[in-house]
């Protein structure tokens, strides 16, 4: 039988748990997610438990990441399903704070990451990132974490995390995960519960789009541009998938490139209905 994890709704609660379960030499491992759990997430959480003595899942949808305009108040949540999942894949502790319990009336200190997380979605959704930042580190400081995992599906996420862990010295590796997808290519997300039959459907265009650049790159071809022309091609097709950006940008600096001169990293947002979509595909030449 598997055991309900234990929740701790504050830094105290998470602390106290821990000093009682984490013994002297045992690892810990952290997931932080914002809920509404589907197989990427889990793809994470076993990866965590196969590595680390404790695992450690953190749910809580960061007002901070959010600008006014965006989904804060309709993102999806449902912690009674979260929790059932997190039993079976037998967690330790679910670390779940209300926004009073993470942010005080009067905080005043934000971490910014400045150079790698002001393109892309940075660029599209200025302060997010100080945002995600913010959320992660006070995440490592009171979890204090051996090892944290994230998806490669928030591609420039990781990145900004990894970069924020070195500048800081965080005594904590960050380990980037696969991207998830359904079997016809979605990449999963809790916001793929926006799509309507239709616009599910449409969504496709994101991943078929990718499919179209790792085949030319394949094929041998290095302008950027040829390729960034096929891609938003692909997705033109489908005059509902309003594309937001489609870049390629070296896989580890994200500086934009002309060539394929090196491992890159092909980055999709696209509004699809009330969903706003990202993903990418790691690009590397076959010689
Ligand atoms: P979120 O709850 O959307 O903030 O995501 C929490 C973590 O799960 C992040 O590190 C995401 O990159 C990761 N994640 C979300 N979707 C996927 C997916 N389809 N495959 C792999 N990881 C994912």
């Amino acid at each position: 039988m598997k055991k309900m994890p234990h929740i701790a709704r504050n830094p105290a609660e998470a602390r106290e748990f821990l000093s009682l379960h984490v013994r002297t030499r045992s690892s810990v491992g952290l997931v932080p997610t914002m809920g509404f759990l589907h197989e990427g997430h889990l793809s994470l959480v076993r990866r965590a438990k196969e590595e680390n003595d404790i695992c450690v899942v953190s749910i809580f949808v960061n007002p901070l990441q959010f600008a006014p305009a965006e989904d804060l108040a309709a993102y999806p949540r449902d912690m009674e399903r979260d929790l059932e999942l997190l039993s079976a894949e037998d967690v330790h502790l679910v670390y779940s704070p209300s926004p009073g319990a993470m942010y005080l009336p009067d905080r005043s200190t934000l971490i910014t990451e400045n150079s790698l997380s002001r393109c892309l979605c940075g660029a599209a959704r200025p302060g997010h990132f100080d945002g995600v930042c913010t959320v992660v580190l006070k995440l490592f400081s009171v979890i204090a974490p051996d090892r944290a995992y994230f998806g490669e599906k928030d591609y420039q996420q990781l990145q900004v995390i990894k970069r924020m862990a070195r500048d800081l010295d965080l005594p904590v590796e960050i380990t980037g995960c696969p991207i998830i997808r359904e079997r016809d290519g979605l990449a999963l997300s809790s916001r793929n519960i926006y799509l309507g039959e239709k616009e599910r459907a449409e969504a496709l265009v994101l991943s078929r789009s990718l499919d179209a650049a790792e085949e030319l790159v394949r094929g041998g071809e290095t302008d950027v541009t040829r390729i960034l022309d096929v891609v938003r091609d692909v997705i033109s097709a489908c005059p509902s998938v309003a594309l937001e950006y489609a870049e390629i940008r070296g896989a580890d600096d994200l500086a934009p490139l002309d060539i394929m001169n090196k491992r890159a990293v092909c980055a999709l947002a696209a509004r699809v209905g009330r969903a706003r979509l990202i993903d990418n595909r790691v690009l590397e030449r076959r010689d």
